[in-house]
């Protein structure tokens, strides 16, 4: 548990150090902690060193800890792939879903959003690898999905995400990052108010953060390296 405090403290070190070194203010780049198959104990520890946003993938593990946490008030975002049968149930439990790749999937969170809770933040996911990535819609679709994802009433449409094929090349790597931004600014100025790139995780957040990232996803760094699922 003192591994999860140390390294929280250096996650949000190499954080600070990076929007230094790009002239960003540090306020506009927050840490979601992803805790994808680590134990409420362990999201309950880095809740302890003042973790408040935390990422899953898996619905029914995600909701089971959330049931085991439910005293804490933490926010959950879903950042997994996400098919129709699982809508419901991320709809009812999270406060925030990243991978918005199709229309129908964003009707069904809409539709299924529970009355009473405030509208679901989402963003789409862009796939700004093309062949070398699966997740996420095509650049060029990305427009009239974003158009279409805002007009449904109980989601509000908050940015772009995007995981970039792994690779060692910085360059290709902030050309990835930089072409989520440059659709995001695209997308504003043909009228949309989008605040949000969700980009960069353990290995890359550097480049996210010059970039322009404003949530890094961040897992290994914090818990350590998951067990292949
Ligand atoms: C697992 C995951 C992360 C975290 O990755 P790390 O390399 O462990 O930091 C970030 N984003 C998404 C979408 C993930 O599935």
């Amino acid at each position: 548990m003192t591994t999860i405090s140390a390294n929280l403290q250096a996650v949000r070190a190499r954080i600070a150090a990076a929007c230094a070194a790009a002239g960003r203010d540090p306020v506009e780049v927050r840490l979601l902690a992803v805790s994808k198959t680590w134990s409420a104990a362990a999201v309950r520890a880095a809740a302890g060193c003042g973790q408040r946003a935390f990422g899953e993938s898996y619905v029914q593990e995600a909701v089971a800890k959330m049931a085991e946490l439910a005293d804490l008030g933490l926010e959950w975002h879903f950042i997994g792939p996400l098919q129709s049968n699982k809508t419901r149930a991320v709809a009812a439990a999270f406060a925030w879903v990243h991978s918005i790749e199709r229309l129908k999937i964003a009707e069904r969170l809409s539709a299924q959003r529970p009355a009473g809770l405030p509208p679901l933040q989402v963003c789409i996911e862009v796939n700004v690898s093309g062949e070398a990535s699966k997740s996420g819609c095509a650049p060029a679709d990305a427009p009239a999905l974003a158009a279409a994802v805002a007009k449904l009433p109980n989601l509000r449409l908050r940015g772009l995400m995007a995981i970039p094929e792994p690779t060692e090349d910085n360059r290709l790597l902030r050309s990835r990052f930089a072409a989520l931004r440059n659709l995001r600014d695209a997308l504003n100025a043909g009228g949309l108010a989008l605040d949000t790139l969700s980009m960069g995780m353990s290995h890359d957040l550097e480049a996210a953060v010059a970039e322009g990232a404003n949530i890094v996803r961040v897992g290994t760094a914090i818990f350590g390296r998951r067990e292949p699922t």
